[in-house]
């Protein structure tokens, strides 16, 4: 009798041209930055208030409160959503946005959650990475760099580590493709 096989979902990117074309053209429009450093925010959304952040790498390093507005964000000062590093090669588009609900410290849903945009970016070291759907590279990488940045102990790495697994999971799950040009 032939053995069954199991069918694993493949993590990674999708090479499909069709959503290839719409994914290019979702990056040409403009999207919701920082005015004052034009990096490229998130947004959380509790109890029907939204309010705005710099992604998690950037946080400290620019002592202002982002300023929400439309345009082109810089590459140059835009961080990679995989590992916070300054300075960005890739970009990938999702199939859908991004809701990830906050949970606390015994990982239940605190009624909250953090919101993001289709478009991701990668820095060169992340980018093969994402395009092989190495989630443990990915978080053992995202883990040491912010954690080393935002001179974090090790209880605080670990959360880090829990918090982008939940959602470089949510990414993969939204079905990206790339990479495109950054
Ligand atoms: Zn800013
Ligand atoms: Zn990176």
């Amino acid at each position: 009798m032939a053995k069954k096989t199991k069918k694993v979902p493949r993590r990674g990117v999708s090479g499909n041209p069709a959503r290839r074309a719409q994914a290019e053209q979702l990056l040409a429009e403009d999207t919701l930055i920082c005015e004052i450093c034009r990096a490229p925010l998130d947004w959380k959304t509790a109890n029907g208030i939204t309010s705005f952040s710099h992604p998690a790498g950037i946080k400290l390093e620019f002592e202002h409160r982002p300023m929400p507005t439309t345009g082109k964000p810089t590459p140059a000062t835009t961080v990679c959503d995989f590992c916070g590093e300054t300075g960005i090669s890739a970009s990938f588009v999702t199939a859908k946005q991004i809701v990830v609900p906050d949970v606390d410290a015994q990982g239940n849903p605190t009624g909250t959650g953090n919101g993001y945009d289709k478009r991701w970016v990668a820095c060169a070291r992340c980018t093969p990475l994402v395009e092989r759907g190495n989630l443990a590279a990915l978080l053992d990488r995202a883990a040491h760099m912010l954690g080393a940045r935002h001179d974090l102990g090790e209880a605080q790495r670990a959360r880090l580590r829990r918090d982008a697994k939940r959602l470089q999971e949510a990414f993969f799950e939204a079905e990206p493709t790339g990479p495109f040009p950054a």
